[in-house]
C-alpha cells in the first residue's frame, strides 16, 4: 500500500532507523520515543490492525518478532513492555498492524 507510512518505512522507501529485521518484519525506532528504548515492530506485509490478522502462524510469528526485537535491543534482562494499540479508546494512530517495544526505564501500572 502505497499511501501506508509504515509499508513504506518497510519497503526502505522512507528512512527509519532499523532496531531489529528480519525477512517478514522491520522494527525501527519511533519517531516520538515514550522510553529510552522504543521499536515500532512492523510485518513488511499490510494488516490495518491487530484484529485484521486473522492466520494464527502471522499472529504468533509477529508476537515472536517483537520477542526478537527486545532481545535486539538488549532489554531481556532488564525488562520490557509491548504495547499494542487498537480502536478509539486504545489510541492506534497509524493503520497497519504494530508492536511498540518499549525498554529503558521502569513503566507503571496501570497505564495512564
Ligand atoms: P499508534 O498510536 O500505536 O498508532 O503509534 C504510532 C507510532 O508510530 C507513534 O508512536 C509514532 O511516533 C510512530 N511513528 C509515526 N510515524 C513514524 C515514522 N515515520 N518513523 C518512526 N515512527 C513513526
Ligand atoms: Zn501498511
Amino acid at each position: 500500500m502505497t499511501d501506508c507510512i509504515f509499508c513504506r518505512i518497510a519497503a526502505k522507501e522512507i528512512p527509519a532507523d532499523v532496531m531489529y529485521e528480519d525477512d517478514e518484519h522491520l522494527a525501527f525506532r519511533d519517531i516520538h520515543p515514550a522510553a529510552p528504548l522504543h521499536a515500532v515492530l512492523v510485518p513488511k506485509r499490510h494488516f490495518a490492525t491487530l484484529l485484521d490478522v486473522a492466520d494464527p502462524v502471522v499472529q504468533g510469528k509477529l508476537m515472536l518478532a517483537a520477542l526478537a526485537t527486545a532481545r535486539a535491543l538488549g532489554i531481556e534482562e532488564s525488562g520490557f513492555r509491548l504495547v499494542a494499540n487498537y480502536g478509539a479508546d486504545g489510541g492506534q494512530e497509524v493503520m497497519h498492524v504494530h508492536w511498540h517495544v518499549l525498554g529503558g526505564r521502569m513503566f507503571g501500572w496501570p497505564p495512564g
